[in-house]
């Protein structure tokens, strides 16, 4: 049996279309229309690449976009400033801070420093909180995008074995989170779990959220499982150019599995999606309207 293709630009797109099409809604019953602030630190090209990305799909969706480009000698003073000011301006629903940061500046602190309310990236610790609990909040874009994408696939989760490998704040541990609200019997796996390929053979579902080329095979892959490829890994061509690779090995995993995400083309292209639909949550609570 070969899996289905998870396909993240149907999907985002699809998503996308739904935000813009609520978004005039909004407009047209409140007069308010979300506003998406971007904060840009130095000129990173890879940097440079996302924020104009994030800035065309947040227009297009009918959002104010903006984005605030400081020097790379900016120091924690005047970003905390900023990020003040933008805490403070009722125009502005989202604000993000592009990482990572010049290495003068503490990333923690500046992240600390937006308002949760606000936070449409789900980075600050308050948010984190509120995922773990249960609470209203901002879930990071990654792990969203990949719960849309798994609720594309599966009706039930109760009871299901999920295996997450990786465990960091931005991808893995809110990733766990949102499985186990839906009441799958979560397994978090990283760099020390002993023998990984065996627990990622239980897994029913099985997140990839590591950074490492083609870790996972096919004969760690549960028959009939359900794999979402988070990693993004750049292997350089001959001619310069580099071609992306997911943490799972593609061509032995589709031979196993019954659904997976590719790379490129599957979780990548959910993140801007799941950005604008947090921005338009934002501006919804902010009206007392349910996110
Ligand atoms: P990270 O480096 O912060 O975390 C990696 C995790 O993998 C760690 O928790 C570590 O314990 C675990 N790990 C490392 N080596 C391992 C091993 N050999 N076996 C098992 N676990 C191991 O990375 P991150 O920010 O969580 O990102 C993970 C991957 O996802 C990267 O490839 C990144 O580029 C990609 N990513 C993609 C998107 C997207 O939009 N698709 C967004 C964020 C991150």
């Amino acid at each position: 049996m070969t899996a289905k293709r998870i396909d993240g630009k149907i999907i985002a797109e699809a998503l996308r279309a739904r935000v813009a099409k609520e978004v005039a809604e909004l407009a047209a019953a409140h007069g308010v229309v979300p506003g998406l602030t971007v904060v840009l630190v130095g000129d990173d090209p890879a940097s440079q690449v996302y924020v104009r990305n994030k800035g065309k799909h947040t227009a297009d969706a009918g959002m104010r976009s903006d984005t605030i480009r400081l020097p790379a000698e900016t120091d924690q003073q005047t970003l905390l400033a900023t990020i003040g000011r933008l805490n403070a301006d009722p125009g502005v629903h989202g604000i993000l801070v592009q990482l990572p940061l010049p290495a003068q500046l503490d990333s923690l602190a500046v992240i600390q420093a937006i308002d949760p309310d606000k936070d449409v990236d789900g980075l600050h610790p308050v948010n984190a909180g509120r995922l773990a609990q249960g609470l209203p909040g901002f879930v990071p874009c990654t792990p969203l995008g990949c719960m849309i994408m798994l609720e594309g696939e599966i009706a039930d989760f109760s009871g299901l074995e999920a295996v997450v490998v990786g465990r960091s704040n931005l991808v893995g541990k809110p990733i766990a989170q949102l499985l186990l609200a839906k009441n799958c019997t979560v397994t978090m796996a990283h760099s020390r779990t002993r023998d990984l390929p065996a627990v990622c053979r239980r897994a029913d579902i099985l997140v990839a959220a590591v950074g490492k080329a083609e870790l996972v095979r096919g004969d760690w892959i549960k028959p009939g499982a359900v794999v979402i490829d988070v990693g993004i890994n750049r292997f350089p061509l001959p001619d310069g150019k580099s071609r992306l690779i997911g943490d799972v090995a593609y061509a032995e995993g589709v031979e196993v599995a019954r659904a997976i995400t590719p790379v490129p083309g599957g979780v990548g292209l959910m993140t801007v999606a799941c950005l604008l639909a947090n921005t338009l949550t934002a501006a919804r609570r902010r009206l007392g309207l349910s996110g």
